[in-house]
């Protein structure tokens, strides 16, 4: 049987899995690292279309993947900054408009493709020579003695039925780090469960091409279904391209997905106040139901959770990866920590530090996020008031939108 001793094993390379491997490994050269993707499929960047899965990036996400060496490979290629955001209700007159220059910055943020994000990550993991990467490593059975973690990715016993005699090879490590999404399997295996909301929405993704410039802004109109947001793409020769992200009650969401694209088109141009003048075009839909879920504890014995393993929210606000790449700056403090004090980086006192220092800070966004997604749910006329009088006082108040824009794009 093939056996590999690492110091750390990440199991799970989306978007803060990588960024978790490649932050350590930069940060500590002396570590054995090894990261565990169970798909066997390299991210790709399509020439020819955007990626309708995008994500706005906050300064401090980008500053990080300007520190592993990978912002560099994306800006000014397939990114697009935001200069400006329009927010509004559907059912009244409130509105907030933030600007940049409010707070003297050359932008908001970052709208990038998560296969530009992916695939710029999976680069500079080849190049770190502490990194071991596997995909097609479907992390199945696992046991711990010694203080340390023995993960496979099938069972030994499945093995010996098919004969291939324990073929598959053993990682041992002694800090694990569970980065494998919202259904972690690492989760499970440390038996930590989930407090869960089903927001009883879906999310249609798609790429739209509209009638006039996306004037480097993020969009948002709050219906009573649901958000619908237009974010701005750029890197293929136009600014005519946006990112729609429509979260619709699930009753609608399924009549959405039901349409075709002409049809889909108008509804999403009439949703949308035809902001931007007609849609002249649809990408292929994609669909995401909607669920906030968030693990009662970050860590258990010589393992800790990062990203939507330990945390997903409603994608209103945009920050789902940005909340998980904090995690990893957090988690890469600790362990740096620990190292300078010779502890092991697998032990409770530095993994409990690190749950300390994340989860009463994800656990506010999530609410957050919650009670905007009940506010401008609400139909009655009370909420209606209450929540544009909110957008217009917001609106009209200088220090409060710096203060908002300033929190935004530290997390
Ligand atoms: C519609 C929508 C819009 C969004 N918009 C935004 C946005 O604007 N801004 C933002 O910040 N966030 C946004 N998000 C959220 C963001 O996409 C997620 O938070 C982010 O992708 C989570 O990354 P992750 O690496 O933690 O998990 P994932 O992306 O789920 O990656 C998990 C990885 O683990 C692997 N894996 C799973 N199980 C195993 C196993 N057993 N063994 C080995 N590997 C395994 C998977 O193959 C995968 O590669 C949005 C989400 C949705 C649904």
């Amino acid at each position: 049987m093939n056996r590999q001793r690492m110091d750390v094993t990440i199991v799970g390379g989306g978007m803060v899995g990588m960024a978790q491997a490649a932050l350590l490994a930069v940060r500590h050269p002396q570590l054995r690292i090894s990261l565990l993707e169970a798909s066997p499929v390299e991210p790709r960047v399509s020439p020819d279309g955007y990626d309708a899965r995008v994500v706005a990036l906050t300064e401090a996400s980008r500053a990080l993947l300007e520190e592993v060496g990978v912002w560099q490979h994306i800006a000014g290629q397939r990114e697009c900054p935001y200069t400006q955001m329009r927010v509004w209700d559907a059912e009244g007159t409130g509105s907030v408009y933030f600007d940049c220059g409010d707070v003297k910055l050359p932008n908001l943020g970052h709208i990038v493709e998560n296969n530009v994000i992916l695939a710029a990550l999976r680069a500079r993991i080849d190049e770190l020579s502490n990194v071991e990467l596997v995909t097609g490593f479907k992390l199945e059975s696992w046991w711990r003695d010694c203080g340390l973690w023995h993960l496979q990715s099938r069972s030994p016993e499945r093995d010996v039925v098919e004969g291939l005699d324990n073929q598959s090879p053993v990682f041992t490590t002694r800090l694990l780090i569970g980065a494998d999404g919202a259904r972690s399997r690492v989760r499970d295996m440390l038996r930590i469960r989930t407090r869960d909301v089903e927001y009883q929405q879906t999310a249609l993704v798609c790429v739209a091409k509209c009638e006039q410039s996306h004037q480097s802004t993020a969009w948002q109109r709050f219906l009573n279904t649901g958000p619908l947001a237009f974010l701005p793409l750029s890197g293929l020769g136009d600014d005519r391209h946006c990112a729609v992200v429509w979260s619709a009650d699930d009753s609608l969401a399924r009549e959405l997905v039901m349409l075709d694209d002409k049809a889909f088109a108008l509804n999403l141009e009439k949703a949308f106040e035809s902001r931007l003048g007609t849609i002249e075009s649809v990408s292929e839909r994609f669909s995401f139901a909607l669920r906030a879920r968030h693990a009662e504890s970050y860590f258990g014995p010589g393992a800790a959770l990062i990203g939507d393993a330990a945390h997903s929210i409603h994608p209103l606000a945009g920050q789902g990866v940005n909340l998980g790449f904090m995690d990893v700056l957090v988690l890469t403090e600790e362990v740096g920590r620990a190292l300078k004090r010779e502890i092991s980086p697998a032990h409770a006192s530095v993994l409990s530090r690190y749950q300390r220092r994340r989860r009463g800070e994800n656990a506010a966004t999530l609410k957050a996020m919650s009670t905007f997604k009940s506010l401008f749910g609400a139909g009655d006329l009370h909420w209606r008031w209450l929540r544009n009088t909110g957008l217009s006082m917001v609106d009209a108040s200088p220090l409060l939108k710096k203060r908002i824009i300033m929190r935004a794009m530290s997390v």
